[in-house]
C-alpha cells in the first residue's frame, strides 16, 4: 500500500516523521515486510538518526553546512546548489524492515524528513510491502 503525507517545513531542519511511518504501517495491516520512505524533492532528504538528544539535529545541520557550504563558484541560477548537494549526499529514501506490525528501529532511532531549502510545502511517501 502507498501512503502520501504532506508537511510544511522550516527554512532548514529535521522533521521527525516516525509517527507517520508507524501510522502507515498500522493502516496497511502488514505485520512482516518492508517499508520504503521516499521524498520526491531535490533539496530535501530522508534519514534515520538519533531521536533522544535534540542537539544531534542541530549538529547534523551544522556539519552539513561545513561539508557543503554555499560557494560563490556555484552556477545554478536558483542559488541553492548547497541544498541539492545535501539532498544527494543524504539520499531521498530509506528502507526499514517491518516486524510485528512496526518499523524495526533501534531504541534511539527516529525517521526524519530533512529540509535543506525551506520553508516549503513538501510531501513524502510511505510504501508498505508484505514479505
Ligand atoms: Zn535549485
Amino acid at each position: 500500500m502507498l501512503f502520501q503525507f504532506d508537511l510544511s517545513t522550516p527554512s532548514e531542519g529535521l522533521v521527525d516523521i516516525t509517527r507517520e511511518v508507524k501510522e502507515a504501517i498500522s493502516e496497511s495491516g502488514v505485520t512482516e515486510g518492508i517499508c520504503v520512505i521516499y521524498c520526491p524533492h531535490t533539496t530535501s532528504a530522508i534519514t534515520i538518526n538519533e531521536n533522544a538528544d535534540p542537539d544531534v539535529k542541530t549538529d547534523f545541520l551544522y556539519g552539513m553546512d561545513k561539508i557543503f557550504p554555499d560557494m560563490s563558484a556555484f552556477r545554478h541560477c536558483e542559488g541553492n546548489s548547497d541544498a541539492h548537494l545535501k539532498s544527494s549526499a543524504v539520499g531521498v529514501s530509506e528502507t526499514v524492515i517491518v516486524s510485528k506490525g512496526r518499523p524495526l528501529l533501534g531504541t534511539w532511532q527516529g525517521i526524519y524528513f530533512c529540509e535543506f531549502d525551506g520553508p516549503r510545502s513538501r510531501k513524502f511517501y510511505v510504501k508498505v510491502m508484505r514479505g
